[in-house]
């Protein structure tokens, strides 16, 4: 890189989102940053490496606005789960891990994700039951091993799942409630204490580090205060679970007597830093409120279908000036790692709420939100999410040769609606190949197999006991939330017209 400073890409055709164009287009890329973008032929330094881009359409890296790296070794591992099931399934998907797990667990997702054109994404990992800066840093080793930039944000929280749900506890027999007690999280202080390590000492470049409070009404308000302030002495972001289930709504008002958006903004955790992941279940005055901070929400359809939480109104959140990034959430809970499917479910899921198509998300919009959305939301609007001088060179190459793209009539349409990653050719990040020819350059997925069977079959054991545990609690976690979520409110996200509450 430092010989050879320059690359410069030839012969493609560059997205251009607003006149839904593909526009013959060079690049010229100093080290890791585009420095021109021009018309074919574009001068170049002597010595400059070119790399031919015939019959591929260039567009700026998608930016998964919230996933969970974690998430990865549970892949596939449950069917029928609300959002409140998969939480009480926390501890046979995820007990067992060794500090390698938590590695191979983020390396498998940025390699699905790298692969599928996404070259940045905002994690909230976890550890339990605390986080730990060896474990955050076994997670930014695998990001950056595959090449791809992250914002890591350890989900912390101080009160349980079953201490969170008004009444839950009540309804378990003595026997269970013993069992769920094993599920306590490190006290407050010494999980801030962990994070404030991790952000003191932080080696990484391509990965940050960022706050993650997991749901408001899981954590005191103590520790939501505290978060705050280890954000704002530190300049990162906070992301939080906020309104994503109606049990969580139910939950905050019983807990606050206010909606959680209200409730964090109160205690001052809304601002232009804040990222709401979901928002399935704010209603006006939360959109509101968060338009006004500069507040943004990363918006998970698959997830939000997947776990039956409904339908997020990303229509009134534009329109309420909320800057929305797109996010495939865990593949525990939408199982792939796909921004292309991400941004498609984010067109599909507006246009099934209604019959008035002027309100409809475009596609355009959702591009734009699974680009530079994303990157406001990680903060990092001035870096990545656009392909123009100052930025990154975070770059896309999808095969024009593709069957996907016979024929190209609008680029923007077929990307969002048409493109699935299998056309994705080449993936660039910061000015290096990660991705060439459709292959991996950076990890051997054959070697990565072998390793992560091994660990599946190892936990598979130990989590034994975990996953029978969950079947007592199934029974009632199963039958109490969803009579929660009879509750009346004043909003309606559900999908169809049986869930009439
Ligand atoms: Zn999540």
């Amino acid at each position: 890189m430092a010989k050879r400073p320059y690359t410069v890409i030839r012969g493609g055709k560059l997205l251009d989102i607003a006149k839904r164009a593909a526009t013959p287009a060079d690049i010229l890329i100093k080290g890791d940053t585009i420095a021109e973008v021009g018309r074919p032929g574009l001068a170049a330094p002597a010595g400059a490496v070119a790399i031919d881009a015939k019959n591929r359409l260039m567009h700026a890296g998608l930016i998964n606005a919230h996933t969970h790296g974690p998430g990865n070794l549970g892949k596939g591992m449950g069917d029928l789960w609300s959002l409140e099931l998969l939480l009480t399934a926390s501890p046979w998907l995820n007990g067992g891990r060794t500090l390698e797990d938590k590695y191979l667990s983020s390396l498998i997702g940025a390699a699905e994700m790298v692969m599928k054109g996404c070259t940045a994404a905002y994690d909230l990992a976890a550890e339990f039951p605390l986080p730990s800066v060896e474990g955050l840093s076994a997670m930014a080793k695998a990001y950056e091993e595959v090449g791809m930039r992250a914002v890591l944000a350890p989900m912390v929280a101080d009160i349980t799942f079953f201490d969170a749900i008004p009444g839950l506890m009540d309804r378990l027999s003595p026997a269970l409630r013993k069992e769920v007690a094993s599920f306590r999280y490190a006290p407050w202080k010494a999980t801030t204490k962990q994070m404030r390590k991790a952000l003191q000492k932080w080696p990484f470049e391509k990965v940050v580090l960022a706050v993650a409070p997991t749901i408001p009404h899981h954590c005191s308000d103590d520790f939501l205060i505290a978060c705050r302030d280890l954000a704002r002495e530190f300049e990162v972001g906070v992301h939080s679970h906020v309104a994503e289930s109606k049990v969580q709504v139910v939950a905050g008002y019983n807990r606050y007597g206010t909606s959680l958006a209200a409730h964090m903004d109160k205690l001052g955790l809304v601002n232009e830093r804040f990222t709401v992941a979901h928002g399935v279940w704010l209603d006006d005055e939360d959109m509101k409120r968060l338009g006004d901070r500069g507040a943004s929400v990363a918006h998970n359809p698959g997830s939000n279908m997947r776990l039956g939480n409904g339908l997020a109104d990303m229509r009134a959140m534009l329109s309420a000036d909320i800057n929305v990034g797109i996010g495939t959430d865990g593949a525990n809970c939408s199982d792939n790692q796909n921004m292309y499917e991400a941004m498609r479910l984010a067109s599909f899921s507006s246009k099934v709420q209604g019959p008035d198509w002027q309100r409809w998300i475009t596609t355009e919009q959702a591009l734009i939100a699974g680009t530079q959305g994303g990157a406001r939301a990680l903060g990092m609007e001035k870096q990545i999410g656009r392909i123009a001088p100052g930025y990154k060179a975070d770059i896309v190459f999808l095969d024009l040769h593709h069957v996907n793209w016979i024929p190209t009539n609008d680029p923007v349409n077929a990307l969002v609606h048409t493109e699935d990653g299998t056309g994705v050719h080449s993936v660039m990040v910061g000015g290096r190949m990660v991705v060439e020819n459709h292959k991996l350059l950076t990890v051997d997925l054959a070697a990565l197999a072998a390793k992560v069977e091994g660990s599946r079959a190892r936990r598979q054991k130990i989590t034994s006991p975990a996953k029978k545990l969950y079947g007592r609690l199934e029974a009632v976690v199963g039958t109490f939330c969803p009579g929660l979520a009879k509750a009346p409110l004043h909003i309606h996200r559900f999908g169809a017209s049986h869930h009439t509450h």
